[in-house]
């Protein structure tokens, strides 16, 4: 996780550009490298105060570190910044590309990395659902009890590759080596090999898993749990697992970052009129206002009642209610005698305006008052 720079600079999330500054300066005041020579603590405080104090006066870089935790305003709603929110990606693919090489087979060797996809909806990204999931493991062979012998079986150097697991071959320049075969690299043979695990010492299994998801989340937010990979060998730790989450579309929103955009169907009476709804939203019901006039495609913007910051889950983004006005396919003859007569309400209105230039024409030209 990144720093909090609020905290370092021992503000509110909500603190304005007058309270951030204030702040920033009290704490550079105090430990000024000047004012406290030879002082590692102040000068450590002073430099993470400078640094907190260039992201948060920046508008720019302070909604993006509060979206996404990173001031690279380069980095925008892509994969790239989602996944740096759960950096620690330093050693994926030394684990997954290592292989065997030279590695001694009974050295210890950390468990591999796993990858695991997980579709969610809107609503889990919303609410920050818990959610469990399966995922195929390894663990010791109960018959065995890992050993991959059988009763009365012993493990062996394996006379194949005299114990290293891997077997040298020359390829014109080159010297490949290979896992070896007899041994499957671990450099031992079974004499009596177990019949369940075949001598692996290990047996597939699934387990389940429980995982919060963070509120706010988008595809490709990448959630790390930490050992819950392959199992290592020879007491090696874990490998990691990894989930992709991916925000599978929802029917009735669309989002956008942390806004969302609903279409709302409204009748031509409502739109000429104005009226007011209520629709039902993430954050329950809302009211909407239809302003008399609406047009098609109007919007009508509900503020706070969109998706949680990921970064800052208290901190909502907007709902955008986008109008669509509907024209009825059949009306009653009640109806249509009515609306006939708009129409011929409406017919007399070229004449009544111009009656009301001609008014003040006349009064401009002084022959009416
Ligand atoms: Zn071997
Ligand atoms: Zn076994």
């Amino acid at each position: 996780m990144a720093k909090d720079y609020y905290a370092v600079l021992g503000i509110d999330r909500s603190a304005t550009q007058e309270e951030i500054k204030k702040a920033y300066r009290k704490i550079a005041f105090e430990n000024h490298p000047d004012k406290n020579p030879n002082n590692k603590e102040a000068e450590a405080r002073f430099k993470e105060a400078s640094e907190a104090y260039d992201i948060l006066r920046d508008p720019a870089k302070r909604e993006n570190y509060d979206r996404y935790g990173t001031a690279d305003t380069m980095g925008g709603a892509g994969f790239g910044s989602a996944e740096d929110i759960f950096s620690h990606f330093g050693d994926i693919f030394g684990s997954i590309f290592g292989g065997f090489g030279n590695v001694n087979p009974n050295a210890p060797q950390r468990g591999a990395d796993l990858r695991y996809n997980l579709a969610i909806t809107l609503e889990q990204a919303f609410t920050g659902d818990t959610v469990t999931i399966k995922i195929p493991t390894t663990e010791n062979c109960s018959e065995c009890e890992g050993s991959g012998c059988a009763k009365g079986g012993k493990r062996t150097r394996c006379s194949y590759c005299d114990g290293t697991g891997e077997v040298i071959q020359k390829q014109g320049f080159f010297r490949v080596s290979t896992p070896c075969v007899a041994c499957r690299g671990t450099g031992e043979t079974v004499d009596k090999p177990c019949p369940k695990c075949k001598a692996t010492g290990l047996t597939e299994t699934m387990k389940t898993l429980s995982l919060t998801i963070p509120k706010g989340v988008e595809t490709g937010v990448r959630l790390r749990m930490e050992g819950e990979g392959e199992k290592g060998t020879h007491n090696a730790p874990s490998g990691d697992l990894y989930v992709i989450l991916s925000v599978k579309q929802d029917s009735r929103y669309i989002r956008k970052e942390e806004d969302l955009l609903i279409v709302e169907h409204i009748s031509f009476i409502d739109a000429i009129l104005g009226a007011k709804k209520t629709i039902q939203t993430l954050h329950g019901e809302k009211e909407i206002t239809i302003a008399k006039g609406t047009q098609n495609d109007d919007t009508f913007v509900i503020k706070g009642a969109g998706m949680p910051f990921l970064r800052n889950p208290t901190k909502y983004g907007n709902l955008i209610v986008q109008y669509k006005v509907d024209i009825p396919k059949h009306i009653s003859a009640e109806q249509e005698k009515l609306l006939t007569q708009y129409k011929e309400l409406d017919a007399e209105k070229p004449l009544q305006k111009l009656k009301n230039v001609g008014k003040k024409i006349g009064k401009a030209m002084g022959l009416t008052e």
